[in-house]
Formats: C-alpha cells, sequence, structure tokens
C-alpha cells in the first residue's frame, strides 16, 4: 500500500478537472461581448488553496488526459490514506488493549511504581 501511495503521492493534484469558456485577451475580440463567443470549452483544473481561496489552472488539452489523471490520482491517495490511518488506528487500539492486560497481569505493584506511574 504504502508503494501504490507513492506512486499516486507523486503525481497527485488537489482539484477536480472542469470544462470552462474564456474570454481572451483581446478587447476587440466577440468573446467580449457575447458569452457565446466565448473561447473553449477548455479542461481547467479548480482547487481550493491552503488558505481557502477557490483558484484554478488552465490546462491545454493535450494536456488534459495527464491532468485528469492526476486529479485522480488525488482521491485515490487520499482513500489509500484513510485506510492506512484506520489500520493504525486499529493497531493502537490492539495495543493499548495488551497493555493493559499485560498491566493487569503484572499485578498493582509493578503498575505503579514503574516509570509509568505518577508523575
Ligand atoms: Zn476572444
Amino acid at each position: 500500500m504504502f508503494e501504490e501511495l507513492q506512486r499516486l503521492a507523486e503525481i497527485a493534484i488537489p482539484g477536480t478537472v472542469v470544462e470552462v469558456r474564456l474570454r481572451c485577451g483581446t478587447p476587440s475580440c466577440g468573446c467580449h461581448r457575447d458569452p457565446a463567443l466565448r473561447h473553449g470549452p477548455y479542461p481547467y483544473v479548480k482547487y481550493r488553496s491552503p488558505s481557502g481561496r477557490s483558484t484554478g489552472v488552465y490546462v491545454p488539452r493535450e494536456r488534459e488526459v495527464e491532468v485528469r489523471r492526476a486529479a485522480a490520482a488525488w482521491s485515490e491517495a487520499w482513500e489509500v490514506l484513510v485506510m492506512l490511518g484506520e489500520a493504525n488506528l486499529e493497531d493502537l487500539r490492539q495495543r493499548l488493549r495488551s497493555q493493559r492486560k499485560a498491566r493487569a497481569r503484572s499485578g498493582r505493584s509493578a503498575g505503579s511504581a514503574g516509570k509509568g506511574g505518577k508523575r
């Protein structure tokens, strides 16, 4: 699972690919008066920056497949991470449980006299 996570992490981007129609930089172009004359649709990666601002990156059509794969890798990586996290949590539960058992078995003296005792 770590190999998979690493593979995904190497390409993952945090966003979703949407199609947008844009106005160009030429003020005299029709796209500035009529939304129907806007250019596109182009693929565009929408994402929320760490500061919470919604922003995006224009994607050239020839990079679309690659970028869609990268966006999918993000959620796949997330799923793997959630699974790893649950496994770690289950690990912790078992360790705590066996620790409690071991302490109960060794009796009161070892439990309270050890360095894990009162602080
Ligand atoms: Zn235009």
